[in-house]
């Protein structure tokens, strides 16, 4: 059974206004991504998928994108990923975003799980610019262990120019593990560039995965994290994601199925298409406690 693990909603809901047009053709750097604002592009890219994993971003809550624009509250983008996912129970699992700063942040999690039915919580310490260390973060997490929340960590660098990259370093999460062991949380696109950093760091936590999401289109270094990742024996912590609409489904598992395409003619290592298949059908929701 395919499962993505890493999806946004059409780029209206997810991303607040002014942060679309500049970046996006700064995404991949093979294509433009597709803007979509509608749910039926979502469900045709996924349809690869059995199930699929779908979250907004909370904006910083004295953000400049949020003042006097009540449509890019928690609130809103949670309201609207649980409509979304009501239309479709057997299809999407929802997770809620939430900004620490928000001073409402713990009730909105507790709505987003007791009344929305939200399953997990989505956090970006860049995009959101917030230390992932700070108090009101750790409230968070220490929620979610709690109540038995996965956490979908963004992982790695982005061209958003306000986005401080060193709140996305993978290593980071190696101390929020220590201080709950118990929480399940996945570090985004293998934490890039940094993907030995995250290799290290899921193979010393038994709750902890990465997923490949948005990563095949600079092949090189695809090729070269999925070979790490067999070194460092963590190829089972690898879960399969799209981040839609960067990606979609089969786009992705076809470039993962030829990750060694580039090496072909060349005497360097090459992935195990056994350990690729086991990605396309791992059991991630079965791993993150969400059946
Ligand atoms: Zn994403």
């Amino acid at each position: 059974m395919i499962v993505d693990i890493h999806t946004h909603p059409p780029q209206y809901q997810q991303l607040p206004p002014g942060i679309k047009p500049e970046y996006n053709g700064m995404w991949r750097p093979d294509r433009p991504v597709k803007v979509s604002t509608c749910w039926d592009d979502y469900m045709e890219a996924q349809k690869p998928a059995v199930r699929s994993v779908v979250f907004g971003i909370a904006v910083n809550p004295s953000g400049e994108h949020r003042a006097g624009d009540p449509e890019w509250s928690s609130g809103n983008v949670n309201d609207g990923v649980a409509e979304f996912v009501a239309a479709y129970p057997e299809r999407l699992i929802g997770f809620c975003a939430v900004h620490p700063f928000d001073p409402h942040c713990l009730e909105e999690l507790e709505r987003g799980r007791s009344d929305l039915g939200l399953k997990g919580v989505k956090l970006g310490a860049n995009y959101q610019n917030y230390d992932p260390l700070e108090p009101r973060a750790l409230a968070v997490y220490e929620y979610a262990q709690r109540h038995s929340l996965p956490i979908m960590f963004h992982k790695g660098t982005s061209p958003v120019r306000d986005a401080p990259i060193r709140y996305a370093h993978p290593m980071i999460i190696d101390e929020i593990a220590m201080r709950y062991p118990q929480l399940r949380m996945v570090l985004a696109h293998m934490g890039h560039p940094w993907q030995v950093d995250t290799c290290v760091v899921i193979r010393k936590h038994p709750h902890v995965y990465a997923d490949l999401s948005a990563n095949f289109y600079r092949p090189f270094s695809f090729w070269e994290q999925m070979i790490k990742a067999t070194e460092w024996n963590v190829l089972d912590k690898i879960l399969f994601g799209t981040d839609w609409p960067i990606t979609d489904v089969a786009e992705s598992i076809d470039h993962l199925r030829r990750v060694n395409d580039i090496v072909e003619g060349t005497k360097l290592p090459t992935v195990d298409p056994e350990a690729i298949e086991a990605i396309i059908e791992r059991d991630s929701l079965g791993l993150l406690g969400l059946e």
